[in-house]
């Protein structure tokens, strides 16, 4: 593996584009419009330059890792990858038709991977003639802190796909775990319906947001309560998945909460759109206060 194509800027491309360039990989980074592909850019550098002030890499590797990224708005930029990490937006219609494409324009033997949360890798990859070669990616968020890789084997991953991503990852310097394709693989699966039970914990007044937050921060030894957190990953993506494992498993178990559905409904998003669980300053992840759902 030597070139790489990051398919969408956005909140993980940019990550993965970045993680792949600081080990010396050449990567292609693509999106439909220039605008994602210079914020993301202008975030891969303001990134860098955090680790350059804290002395974690130097300036000459900040620079080698920028000059390892060039950016293009077409998919074909992708022709010369051994390896295409899709990251593109959550929807099932868009990434069949990204992986219909890159499967007639790159190399017969680039394997084909998707950061998807939720969306089936063997679903993805019947839209390709070269299933044994499509994988799951999936990395955490924020991808260059975060450690994790769940390599997701689809029914015709081949064994040799699946050992060329772990060891891609491996020299990431992330920890890669091999799963099976399941709704919401391993990390999803445990982690929504313990924030579906906060967040019902919550509406059927067991306790406040801070409260539960920290039960499960100093009694459980989590580093972020599970409702900030659920404002940190978006309310509507964590009801997107919910609903893709209640429909996948069709077990009420995964019913979203009706706080949850509601919050979606009126924008109150978390993060992103300034309140959640607790309330943000716009565009700053600093928590400013707790909302009015605490006690
Ligand atoms: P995002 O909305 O921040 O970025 C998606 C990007 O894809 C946008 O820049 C958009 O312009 C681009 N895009 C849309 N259609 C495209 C196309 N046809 N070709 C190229 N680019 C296209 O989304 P995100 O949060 O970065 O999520 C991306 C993927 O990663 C999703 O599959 C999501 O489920 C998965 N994921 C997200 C997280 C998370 O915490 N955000 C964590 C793990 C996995």
């Amino acid at each position: 593996m030597k070139n790489i194509s990051v398919i969408g800027s956005g909140t993980m491309g940019n990550g993965i584009a970045h993680v792949f360039a600081q080990s010396g990989y050449s990567v292609s980074l693509i999106d439909i419009a220039q605008e994602p592909l210079d914020k993301a850019m202008a975030t891969i550098e303001k990134n860098l330059d955090r680790l350059v002030a804290k002395e974690k890499i130097t300036e000459s590797d900040r620079n080698a890792t920028l000059t390892n990224i060039t950016t293009s708005t077409k998919l074909s930029a992708a022709a010369e990858a051994d390896l295409v990490v899709e990251a593109a937006t959550e929807n099932e219609e868009i990434k069949l038709n990204i992986f219909r494409e890159l499967d007639e324009l790159c190399k017969g033997d680039a394997i084909l991977a998707s950061n998807t949360s939720s969306i089936p890798i063997t679903k993805i990859a019947a839209a390709t003639n070269r299933p044994a070669q499509v994988i799951g990616m999936h990395f955490m968020n924020p991808v260059p802190i975060m450690k994790l890789v769940e390599v997701i084997n689809g029914k015709e991953t081949s064994a040799a796909t699946t050992k060329a991503v772990m060891d891609t990852a491996k020299d990431l310097r992330k920890i890669p775990v091999e799963v099976n394709d399941f709704p919401g693989f391993v990390a999803n699966r445990i982690l929504m319906p313990m924030i579906n039970e906060a967040i019902l914990s919550l509406e059927e007044g067991v306790s406040g947001v801070m409260e539960i937050d920290t039960v499960m921060k100093i009694g459980m030894a989590h580093p972020m309560g599970p409702l900030h957190l659920a404002d940190f990953i978006g309310l509507d993506v964590c009801l997107s998945i919910l609903e893709v494992m209640h429909e996948g498993f069709n077990n009420a178990k995964y019913v979203p909460s009706p706080l949850l559905v509601e919050m979606v409904a009126n924008g109150t998003l978390g993060v992103k759109s300034g309140e959640g669980f607790y309330k943000y300053e716009k565009g700053n992840k600093e928590l400013v206060v707790a909302s009015r759902f605490t006690n």
